[in-house]
């Protein structure tokens, strides 16, 4: 059961095209990693077939003014978690379970308050996205910032709760103003008569446009762990990483990995029941873990709910395979490689990962909540940045 209450989704389809023919908005939009090799089946593709380059070209027929890769704030989000992650680790405070995912910060603030200062501050590659293009565009675009309109296509259906999170918006407007899913985008593709499988490759704009190869890799399980891994020791970490099982623990995966000469013991979680499970087993001191990546979905977002449809599960395994080879610069392998996530510290920010305008741009809040009486209450002030 999705704990987001986002499985009956508002199709923001309609939004989408009055932004479109709004000659005052500028629209931009970004595509989450696991949308491009699954897009490709609704028009008779085979699943794991990576579509990149003919998305972007349909994208560009249909009027969006820029085309973002949400890749390239995962890379950011890498960035800056492992600037929190050493942190931590440095002040001796427990484990770090990832955030990127919308279905399990919902279901940690509502049946896990106590780990939520063990949540990462860092916002999802999504909000990091939109929260630097609100920051950057207005400027770059010569638009007023309330005309700069965000559209995300996602494969996921939480990503429509976490966009109306207030904490995700500055200054009045929303990191994101649309969230699409893979499905939906692919009905709007239909919709505008393009028949996407014709369709010759075309790029993303830069600079947000541009991903290093494990940060596509968030969009499956393990994406996430591996990334923040490898721009930690990218040495050490070139090689795969070899993941073993848990006994006992279906979903879960564990490795160990020395950094700076430190040893850190790191889980990768897949669904909600097995986060539930390691989370009590943290708490009760049964389990020692540094880092922890949990997804609520099977196989991470290659498998999500806003992804066509996929009965046996056939299609996710042969996207989530795809997800691993989908990036274009393969010399480019983690998010310390990528010019252009250096170019966003160094001149758009002014500072290092983690502290000052970065901080203020990408790390978040929690709230413990509880549903009652059908309404989504919060119950305590912020867990997270500000309250550490
Ligand atoms: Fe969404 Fe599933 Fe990915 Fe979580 S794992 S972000 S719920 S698609």
């Amino acid at each position: 059961v999705c704990p987001t209450g986002a499985i009956i989704p508002k199709s923001e389809i309609n939004e989408v095209w009055n932004d479109l023919q709004d000659e005052k908005s500028k629209v931009v939009i970004q595509i989450a990693p696991a949308v491009r090799v699954a897009l490709g089946e609704m028009f008779g593709l085979p699943p794991g077939e990576v579509v990149t380059g003919k998305m972007v070209r349909a994208l560009r027929m249909m009027g969006f003014d820029r085309i973002y890769d949400t890749a390239f704030a995962a890379d950011l989000t890498v960035v800056e978690e492992a600037a929190e992650f050493l942190k931590r680790s440095e002040a001796g405070e427990g484990p770090l379970f990832t955030s990127c995912c919308p279905a399990w910060v919902k279901y940690a603030e509502q049946s896990l308050p106590r780990q939520l200062p063990n949540l990462s501050s860092c916002m999802s590659p999504q909000s990091m996205m939109g929260s630097l293009l609100r920051h950057a565009l207005p400027e770059e675009l010569s638009i007023e910032p309330e005309h700069l309109k965000i559209v995300s296509v996602m494969p996921c259906t939480a990503k429509k709760f976490e966009k109306k999170r207030p904490e995700l918006s500055r200054d009045g407007l929303p990191f994101v103003d649309h969230v699409i899913t893979t499905r939906e985008l692919g009905t709007m593709i239909r919709e505008s008569g393009i028949m996407l499988d014709r369709l010759d490759a075309d790029n993303f704009d830069l600079p947000f446009g541009f991903a290093s190869h494990l940060g596509v890799g968030f969009g499956s399980s393990g994406g996430v762990a591996e990334a923040v891994l490898n721009y930690l020791d990218p040495e050490g970490c070139s090689g795969r990483i070899h993941w073993e099982t848990v006994e006992d623990l279906s979903g879960v995966r564990k490795t160990t990995a020395v950094i700076g000469g430190k040893a850190f013991s790191v889980a990768v979680v897949q669904g909600i029941k097995s986060a539930a499970a390691i989370a009590k087993m943290v708490q009760s001191g049964e389990i020692s873990l540094d880092l922890i990546e949990v997804m609520a979905c099977p196989g991470g977002c290659a498998g999500g709910a806003g992804q066509p449809v996929d009965r046996t599960g056939e299609k996710r395994l042969a996207r989530v395979k795809a997800v691993r080879s989908a990036a274009p610069a393969e010399g480019v392998r983690h998010a310390g490689v990528n010019p252009f996530v250096r170019e966003v510290y160094t001149h758009m920010l002014g500072c290092d990962p983690g502290e000052g305008e970065a901080h203020r741009l990408f790390h978040t809040t929690y709230h413990s909540r509880k549903r009652i009486d059908g309404m989504d209450i919060r119950l305590t002030g912020p867990s997270g940045a500000e309250a550490r």
